[in-house]
């Protein structure tokens, strides 16, 4: 997207944002750093403007990042009110990533063209239609918040600060991934003026591992096959592994960008159960593989990008071959 229509995108959200009053923030399913990140950034923002801000996460809030400020304390328990002016969801582009019970989702969706508004780094594909859709590659949806923050002249403090450089610590692989630009080193550098800790955010996202995270890491690690004619890393965790080592999904994030950047493969495929008779698929790839993921996350109504893509599916692992029953 051109220079000129990106800014005129981030004045846009800012008219929109300003003419509304009462507004539920949302992100997608298993919310990550940079879902979590940019809403509470947003909120802190619209807060401050002295309007009635409500937060909802479809999922348990990963320990891991109860130290951003807002969420260790956020008590709201959203009732499925929909007595809102506006509706805006940050990293996603569609309301089927939001994890909204489908009652509600449908609600939203008969009022989205007056309502509802999607900020996102993600290549949009198939969207929802909605009142605005703000869909560009970046590296994180934190940096696009960042921009409309600078672009509308809008003071960062600490806690916008911290929120936003999680964001964009947490999807760049902690600097390390080739989205890693100088715009965004810039950005992280501001960021850290005002007040963030990058040594606390690295800390607590990356290197603040517990006793069951390394065991069940210990157990996909170990799992893993290379299929050599596809180039391709495979492993899987299953309801029991989760169960033996006292661990949840949230504590395989980053085992996947392990098997990614393994040297002899093009891209890894990382398989967990969820629930019964769901699976979350991950898919990862690096640059110099020339590998786009994104693809094959599509085939199965998923999405992403290319490099770090993902998908959902109906079944059930078999625990000693891995396969799909
Ligand atoms: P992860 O493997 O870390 O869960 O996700 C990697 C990337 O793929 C993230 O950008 C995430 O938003 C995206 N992604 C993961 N699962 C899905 C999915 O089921 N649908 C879509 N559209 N994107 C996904």
């Amino acid at each position: 997207m051109q220079k000129e229509k990106y800014n005129e995108k981030l004045k846009k959200i800012a008219q929109i944002l300003d003419r509304n009053q009462k507004i539920l923030l949302t992100t997608h399913k298993r919310p990550d750093g940079d879902a979590f990140g940019s809403t509470l950034a947003l909120q802190f923002y619209l807060k401050s403007q002295g309007k009635k801000v409500d937060i909802v996460y479809f999922e348990e809030i990963d320990s891991n990042f109860k130290f951003l400020p807002g969420l260790g304390t956020l008590d709201y328990e959203w009732k499925g009110d929909l007595d809102y002016d506006l509706f805006v969801v940050c990293d996603a582009s569609c309301l089927i990533r939001t994890g909204l019970p489908k009652d509600l989702e449908s609600e939203i969706s008969k009022t989205a063209e007056e309502k509802l508004v999607f900020i996102d780094h993600h290549p949009k594909d198939s969207g929802t239609e909605c009142l605005f859709s703000l869909s560009v590659e970046e590296a994180a949806t934190c940096k696009i918040i960042y921009d409309f923050f600078v672009l509308n002249q809008i003071a960062i403090d600490k806690n916008i600060a911290t929120c936003l450089l999680t964001g964009i610590f947490t999807d760049t692989g902690g600097f390390l991934h080739a989205n890693t630009t100088s715009q965004i080193m810039r950005a992280a550098s501001n960021l850290m003026k005002k007040g963030a800790v990058l040594s606390t955010i690295a800390r607590r996202t990356y290197f603040n591992k517990t006793y069951k995270t390394i065991k069940i890491w210990g157990k996909a690690l170990e799992r893993t096959k290379l299929n050599k004619k596809k180039r391709l890393a495979y492993s899987y965790i299953t309801l029991k592994d989760l169960e033996a080592c006292n661990a949840k999904i949230e504590d395989l994030s980053g085992v996947t960008n392990v098997l990614g950047a393994l040297d002899e493969i093009s891209y890894s495929l990382f398989l967990a159960q969820t629930s019964k008779d769901k699976i979350k698929a991950s898919l990862r790839s690096e640059a110099y593989k020339k590998c786009n993921v994104s693809k094959i996350a599509k085939k199965f109504n998923g999405g992403g990008h290319p490099l770090a893509s993902g998908f959902e599916i109906k079944g059930k692992i078999d625990p000693k071959s891995g396969i799909l029953i």
